[in-house]
């Protein structure tokens, strides 16, 4: 196998050498509305592993940040609960490119920590692309989430990339209408300057 960045020989879909230095967890934590997000990354150092979802070999990189990165982390906060019925929650999960990336964070996330994902649950309306639009356009445009799981549960919310929050706000509002504790959401980048491109 080679590794996704550099090309070089590797047992994993990034090499140890790529790890260190592109892919070190920074932790970062905000806020959007009422709801914590702790975001691995920052977008702008990790974009190329981040926008492999558009193409097929993003498959095996997702796969490979969720069972090295989400699953530990999701573990971690699990073990701390005293009620560990809880499940993970992905911000539309489609499969317009044959697979769904943020599907892969949340399966494999979720059986790394032993709890289970919820799929297709949390779909938008509004098919609207926001890569590169600024908050101004998405505040406009929003994403008119339809949730179709079931009611009064315990989540946490998994998405590729935040940039403004106003999706995962969103997100989390029609959650909540549903009687869905959204503990935090958890995604793989952040891009702190609000735009991605
Ligand atoms: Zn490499």
């Amino acid at each position: 196998m080679r590794c996704f960045s550099c090309g070089n020989l590797s047992l994993e879909p990034v090499c140890k050498s790529c790890q260190q230095d592109f892919l070190t967890p920074e932790m970062i934590e905000t806020e959007t509305g009422s709801l914590e997000v702790v975001s691995f990354f920052d977008y702008y150092l990790t974009v190329e592993f981040i926008k492999s979802k558009y193409i097929s070999s993003g498959y095996r990189v997702y796969k490979f940040l969720a069972k090295k990165f989400f699953a530990p982390f999701i573990r971690a906060y699990v073990d701390h609960l005293d009620n560990k019925e809880i499940y993970l929650i992905g911000v539309d999960e489609n499969v317009d490119r044959g697979y769904s990336n943020v599907a892969i964070l949340s399966e494999y996330g979720a059986r790394g920590a032993g709890i289970k994902a919820l799929h297709g649950v949390l779909k938008a309306k509004n098919k609207v692309q926001y890569a590169g639009q600024p908050l101004e356009f998405r505040l406009q445009n929003p994403r008119n989430f339809i949730y179709t799981g079931p009611k009064n549960i315990n989540a946490i919310l998994i998405d590729d990339t935040t940039t403004t929050g106003t999706t995962l706000e969103e997100a989390h509002r029609v959650l909540k209408e549903h009687g869905v504790n959204v503990h935090f959401a958890l995604t793989a980048a952040i891009a702190k300057e609000g735009v991605d491109y």
